[in-house]
């Protein structure tokens, strides 16, 4: 019975609730609660001295009417059979003996704040105040105490489990948000995490950004952003993120299949959006230019690989493109051929040169399509490779990338137009 007499031996030094005295024995018995635990003890304790008192020990009454006062309710049915009168007890010397109506009142206050954000799943921090876990390391140390739980940890599966029978749930891996509780004062502070949603975007008209393009004179172009406020509207969020894979240039449309994109709102305050609302929000937004798609939500861990643009396996471009005295049938067909399946070594554009290192890249064309339309004019579906500049491909940027269109036909080739039919994600 070694820890009761550690027990003991804490309680004539101080007084603890039930709470506060049980969790230093936190992994004894099975199945208990912290309270459980401590009003055992002390129940067991005030029978060791009933029993001394009654077995004729001179000393055992004065050292119970000493400690009874720290032991506090247990104690205080043998102290007035003993003595007459009343126990004065105690509070508590970690918690001040607010612990217990604490747990009942601040879970009530968290499962509000939940509400107001629209959050289920949800994670519990603490902040003690002062030095509440200075003193119980100091305890625990003094009286060799060991399979201890801290006020902390205590006060964060406490609440949790009283949140959680208030119909939200529990969840370490991936909750919506983290609720900090302050002890003892109360004060809550909530982490709302981002909603993420999956889905695809098209850009109907040319002269669109992706995201908001500052100038002097406000935005530079309208943006894929810029077109996605209605959503920061519906879900009451701060700002919003864009996590898309790779972009297409500000002139290029993005047609066919869409571009698989993640949007972040933070800090949302709805987080079960009708995904069709939404979408026609955009669509109304942006008068058509920009419409978008929503398949589902997404996890933290997608934004990562949506940011590569090596998980963007292939893509479709469509451009239209203008040769130096125009261009015939058989000249066509040997371009083509030529870039079948071609390594194209590319690097870094002119025009990007101030934003991106000088590097070379090793890229690939897999198939090209071309049609005449009539004078200097022909319009090519390209299938390449995610991450290729198809610009550069097509003039050749001062023999930057090789081959190029302007290298196999002998003749300046100029991209006058692009669209973006279709993008394969490395799935
Ligand atoms: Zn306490």
């Amino acid at each position: 019975m070694d820890f009761v007499f550690k027990a003991l031996g804490v309680l004539r030094e101080r007084p603890l609730c039930d709470r506060c005295l049980g969790r230093f024995f936190a992994r004894l018995g099975y199945g208990w609660s912290n309270l459980d635990r401590g009003s055992a003890i002390k129940r067991v304790i005030v029978m060791y001295y009933h029993w001394r008192v009654k077995s004729g020990d001179r000393g055992a009454l004065e050292e119970f009417l000493s400690v009874a006062p720290n032991i506090g309710v247990e104690a205080s049915g043998l102290y007035r059979l003993l003595t007459g009168g009343d126990l004065g007890a105690r509070p508590c010397s970690i918690c001040g003996g607010v612990l217990e109506s604490f747990l009942d009142k601040v879970a009530g206050d968290v499962a509000g704040l939940l509400r107001v954000y629209g959050v289920r799943r949800f994670i519990i921090g603490v902040k003690p105040s002062g030095d509440i876990l200075g003193v119980e390391e100091e305890i625990a140390s003094k009286h060799s105490l060991d399979g201890w739980e801290s006020i902390k940890n205590e006060i964060k599966r406490e609440v949790g489990k009283r949140v959680e029978s208030l119909g939200f749930t529990a969840d370490f891996t991936s909750p919506e948000a983290m609720v900090i509780i302050g002890f003892p004062g109360g004060g809550l502070e909530i982490i709302v995490n981002s909603l993420i949603l999956a889905g695809r975007y098209w850009k109907r008209g040319r002269l669109v950004s992706q995201a908001y393009w500052p100038s002097f004179e406000g935005a530079k172009y309208y943006s894929i952003e810029e077109a996605l406020t209605p959503l920061l509207r519906i879900a009451e969020g701060e700002s919003i993120v864009f996590h898309a894979a790779g972009r297409e240039d500000v002139d290029a449309r993005m047609l066919g299949t869409g571009r698989p994109v993640l949007v972040e709102v933070k800090a949302p305050r709805v987080r079960e959006l009708e995904f069709s609302e939404v979408e026609r929000a955009v669509q109304e937004a942006s008068k058509g230019l920009v419409a978008f798609k929503f398949e589902g939500y997404a996890n933290r861990s997608m934004v990562k690989v949506y940011k590569e643009e090596a998980t963007v396996k292939s893509k479709v471009y469509k451009a239209l493109i203008a040769v130096r005295g125009g261009i015939e049938e058989g000249e066509l067909a040997r371009l083509e051929e030529a870039l079948r399946g071609a390594a194209i070594t590319q690097r870094t554009p002119l025009r990007i040169l101030r934003r991106k290192k000088d590097i070379t890249r090793a890229k690939k064309v897999y198939e090209v399509k071309c049609r005449i339309l009539g004078g200097p004019l022909i319009e090519c579906l390209i299938k390449a490779s995610g991450g290729l500049y198809v610009k550069e491909l097509i003039s050749g940027d001062n023999g930057r990338t090789r081959p190029s269109f302007t290298e196999i036909l002998g003749r300046e080739a100029s991209c006058l137009e692009l669209d973006v039919l279709l993008v394969t994600p490395i799935s």
